[in-house]
């Protein structure tokens, strides 16, 4: 291959808004429920029924706009984007298309290669579709509404990528920011957050844009990288062919790494859009936008700056716990009931995300609360269990929420601070190892670990290995040969 190739690339990212209910109608929004029971005639497409908005929906939409530095169309208006297909049950959905709430924005990030902006192009608000079920019975497909008018925004890039790492910097920081703001849980499996990637190639240097596919069906990060890398791979191969990349969208594989046409790729003009008349226009006042401004949380940035600040905990740390917003709240929740940031801190940073990664899990999917956390800070720190112990404990903590120190006490774990049980133990310990004894005494110093490690056995991990040490220096220098 003599000629370089550049990749361009654009991401179309939907999200889930966090709303309790719809975005037209008051049924609720929760993932999973029984098929069909999370329905009404408005979400289920009923002719004659009409949508009200959700005024949350505009809200979440908005703040996440400002956030991503967009501009607003304060006059907006939904638009019916029409087709057919099962899981639609209007067999349009309400969209917009001409006037997008959020339009004109960016946000920056940060890669290998340095800082660089990604363009937003626009947000909108539209209605999510049900669900299809197939194989579940031989002969047909089962249709679920639940998901039918859970609201969504996408938010449109600029084609301003150009590898997957750039990919996943900017879904990572979207997300971010989302989660910040409360707007989205974004879980990829769950699908609450889904990005559809828009990729085409072109000779290096060339400005003309070649032609792209839409890559669909990417659940997870790794995937969508994959999925980058593996379209980037396939269109260069065509093009060195002399053959013609087609417009079209296409399913990405990730067991076969490998991408399949579903559909020749549609235009605008193919859904025959036009204005809802069922619903009103949006006006958006200077009031409500300025509103929602001062209502608007604290990102990530001004977290950073603030942790270092407040709590007097290293860089290293700040990033690592503002990097996701559950560990974020765990960490200032904990901090605010022991006032030990930096012990916090280390539990999060250590044993939290070696367990995390251990089980293949996000931070989003922790279930234990800050008070039990911060139970087991003062159980160790006041040395009530030593730091074995405390990791023991700290598992159950993680898996079941254990309250530590009922843990502690039920399960006999409390360090034994008793120095003439400790030291009854250790006499019988030297007695029952003369030949450690003998190789200490001639100066081979990791002899005394063997013996510490012999009584922490004996007292069943429940001593304060520094205690031992000097117990049994003290016994073993006494203890002529
Ligand atoms: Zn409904």
């Amino acid at each position: 291959m003599n000629k370089q190739y550049e990749t361009v690339i654009g991401l179309e990212v939907h999200v889930e808004l966090a709303t309790k209910t719809k975005i037209f109608c008051s049924c609720q929004t929760t993932f999973g429920g029984a098929p069909n029971t999370h329905t009404c005639p408005v979400c289920a497409g009923m002719p004659g029924s009409l949508p009200v908005l959700n005024k949350q929906v505009v809200e979440y939409a908005l703040a996440v706009g400002l956030a991503a530095n967009c501009k607003i169309h304060q006059h907006c208006k939904f638009d019916r984007k029409n087709y057919f297909y099962p899981d639609n049950p209007q067999n349009y959905q309400i969209s917009q298309l001409y006037l997008p709430i959020c339009y004109d924005g960016g946000i920056e990030i940060e890669t290998e290669n340095g800082k660089k902006t990604i363009g937003i192009h626009e947000i909108h608000m539209e209605e999510d579709a049900g669900k299809l079920i197939h194989d579940e019975w031989e002969d047909c497909s089962l249709v679920d509404y639940n998901r039918s008018g859970v609201p969504l925004i996408e938010i449109v890039s600029e084609p301003d990528m150009r590898s997957a790492e750039e990919v996943i910097a900017y879904l990572e920081k979207l997300r971010l920011i989302i989660q910040y703001l409360g707007a989205s849980d974004c879980k990829l499996q769950e699908g609450s957050m889904r990005a559809d990637v828009n990729l085409s190639v072109r000779e290096a240097g060339t400005a003309k844009l070649g032609t792209r596919t839409e890559m669909k069906n990417l659940n997870s990060f790794k995937a969508i990288a994959r999925a980058v890398e593996g379209e980037r791979a396939r269109q260069i191969e065509l093009l060195e062919e002399g053959k013609k990349v087609i417009q079209e969208t296409r399913r990405w594989d990730d067991n076969k790494e490998y991408s399949y046409p579903m559909r020749s790729k549609e235009d605008a003009q193919d859904y025959r859009y036009f204005p809802d008349p069922d619903l009103m226009p949006i006006v958006i006042s200077d009031e409500w936008i300025q509103k929602i401004k001062e209502a608007q949380p604290e990102l990530r940035t001004e977290k950073l700056l603030r942790y270092k600040k407040e709590f007097d905990i290293p860089d290293y740390d700040a990033g690592i716990l503002t990097s996701s917003k559950k560990l974020a709240d765990l960490f200032e929740a904990a901090t605010a009931i022991c006032n030990k940031p930096k012990k916090v801190s280390n539990w999060l940073m250590v044993e939290t995300l070696r367990l995390l990664k251990e089980k293949n899990r996000e931070p989003e999917d922790l279930t234990f609360s800050p008070e039990n956390l911060a139970k087991l800070v003062e159980l160790a720190d006041a040395g009530t269990i030593n730091s074995s112990v405390a990791k023991e404990v700290f598992e159950h903590v993680f898996e079941e929420d254990a309250d530590p120190v009922q843990y502690v006490e039920a399960h006999g774990l409390k360090t034994v601070n008793d120095e003439g049980a400790l030291r009854s133990a250790i006499t019988d310990i030297v007695a029952a190892n003369p030949q450690s004894v003998t190789d200490y005494k001639n100066g081979k110093e990791k002899a005394i670990g063997f013996l510490v490690g012999q009584t922490m056995k004996a007292m069943k991990g429940k001593a304060d290995p520094g205690t031992v040490n000097k117990i049994l220096k003290e016994i073993l220098s006494e203890n002529p040969l």
